[in-house]
């Protein structure tokens, strides 16, 4: 008689922030729909974010469960509860945050051992699985939470070092060997209002995660091969490492529940959301949202609410803050005058379900990974406003490269509210906000943010590139665990 074949059991290990768990627990959905044995790594405060993300999909038959081990916040010195990046506020309590990664791995090993999974997705923040897996015999699977281009790039400026004889931090370079033109300024690239044992810190982590990834099995990637096809082959190529591009991944929860419940909670009542929009005339509404890390000062967000009123435009607008008495940030009588015109969000909005709202028209975005490749799904063009990591890049991938963004003109890093005190102006909000909007290459960027979209779906279909990605990717683990 024959054996029934060996159930796959893949470990996923995201970083604990909203931008890495949110598609590693999709991923994780996704493949336990393949028949694979998921379990995800997470932390005690994390866990419950994951969990009501998939009692759904248990309860349907998924085997896919979460395991958990303890964060030591007090121990590093960050304050108890702190175990997510998005309550991480200053540059201190970052290297603090990265030191307590590290602590984690003691207890990952145990789990390794007690499971021998047959595979390790690990975030490229816990350089130090690459390691242990390899130690266990586990072929490691290296997740960026970004596309391939920004790692292109990345590759590209350490290998070359273009900006070596470069004096001026706002020189516009070309970085080299690109199939597209690029330029790219120093303060784009790093925090150089800072430096110091922070940025020396953050350097050497940067150093072994590069390291790790060379003897990494190879990268699972969030993206779909015909959003950035002559990227896929430079990084196969020059950068020479395996891909698998198995996304959009946001595309695998299926129904609203599922799209509104991922990440924090709605700050507002997802009905009552869609109602709004569902009253709005088709791409009438601009929606606005900067991730979930984004540190705006008060004189910032005065800009933007004057820049959104000088638009004229319909708005949805997600802020993270909850209400206060006095709120310093909005002008005198703002939300009178935009009753029923503009809508502010407090804290968390169910990002997926607005974007695919027919009355969504386009997308202020602060360039995450997810939040581009999110817009790019729903078929929005947006204006791009890149705060700091790998957004300089990716607004160049959106405005340059696809063709459907328009730059508000963000000019380097602005990781905490003290770097951004005003500086993208009332006036440059409301001129990019119109060009995306309502201007003559508005129709023409939306005409190709909607060709994305359906390319995006393809991908994911049966026989789509993604959809073979995956297949390729769990054929090969079979073949090693046989
Ligand atoms: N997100 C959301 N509601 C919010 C803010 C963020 O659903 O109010 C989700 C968004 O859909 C995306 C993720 O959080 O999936 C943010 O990831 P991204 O890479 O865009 O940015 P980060 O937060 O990492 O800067």
């Amino acid at each position: 008689m024959a054996s029934k074949p060996h159930q796959l059991h893949i470990y996923f290990f995201p970083m604990m922030a909203h931008g890495h768990m949110i598609p590693m627990v999709d991923m994780a959905k996704l493949f336990s729909g393949h028949g694979v044995k998921a379990t995800i790594i997470t932390t005690p405060l994390n866990a419950p974010l994951i969990s009501k993300t998939i009692d759904m999909d248990t309860e349907l038959g998924s085997n896919i469960s979460i395991r958990v081990i303890k964060f030591s916040s007090l121990e590093v010195g960050l304050p108890e509860g702190c175990e997510n990046l998005s309550s991480v506020t200053s540059p201190e309590m970052i290297v603090k945050f990265y030191k307590a990664t590290y602590m984690l791995q003691e207890p990952f090993e145990q789990l390794l051992r007690e499971d021998s999974p047959d595979c390790l997705v690990a975030d490229m923040y816990f350089p130090w699985a690459t390691e242990l897996a390899s130690k266990l015999g586990i072929p490691k699977l290296v997740f960026h939470g970004t596309g391939v281009f920004p790692l292109c790039v990345h590759h590209s400026l350490v290998h070359h070092k273009p900006f070596k004889n470069i004096e001026s931090d706002s020189e516009p370079v070309i970085v080299p060997g690109l199939p597209d033109t690029i330029k790219m300024t120093r303060r784009e690239l790093s925090d150089h209002n800072r430096e110091g044992e922070t940025q020396n810190y953050i350097a050497t982590l940067f150093q072994e995660i590069m390291k790790a990834e060379l003897t990494s099995y190879g990268v699972l990637v969030n993206s779909f091969h015909e959003l950035e096809p002559a990227y896929s082959e430079y990084y196969r190529e020059v950068v020479g490492r395996k891909a698998w591009h198995i996304g959009p991944v946001s595309l695998f929860n299926r129904d609203n529940e599922l799209k509104g419940k991922r990440g924090n909670k709605s700050s507002i009542d997802e009905e009552e959301c869609l109602n709004w929009l569902d009253s709005k005339k088709p791409k009438s509404v601009l929606y606005v949202c900067f991730g979930s890390l984004a540190d705006f000062s008060a004189a910032q967000l005065l800009e933007i609410a004057k820049g959104l009123e000088a638009s004229e435009q319909q708005f949805i607008w997600v802020v993270r803050k909850e209400k206060e008495e006095k709120e310093e940030w909005l002008p005198e009588g703002f939300e009178k005058r935009i009753e029923g015109k503009g809508l502010i969000i407090r804290g968390w909005a169910p990002q997926v379900l607005i974007l695919e709202n027919e009355a969504v028209g386009g997308f202020v975005t602060h360039c995450g990974w997810n939040s581009l490749l999110e817009g790019v799904t729903a078929g929005v063009p947006m204006v791009t406003w890149p705060l700091f990591v790998d957004q300089f890049a990716n607004e160049k991938f959106v405005t340059d490269v696809l063709r459907i963004g328009v730059r508000v003109g963000a000019q380097g890093w602005s990781r905490w509210a003290e770097d951004n005190k005003g500086s993208v102006r009332k006036e440059d909000i409301e001129m990019a906000v119109t060009q995306l909007m309502v201007s003559a290459e508005a129709e023409i960027m939306r005409n190709r943010a909607r060709a994305l979209k359906e390319k995006a779906r393809r991908a994911v279909e049966d026989g789509g590139s993604s959809y073979s990605d995956l297949n390729a990717l769990l054929e090969e683990l079979r073949s090693i665990r046989s």
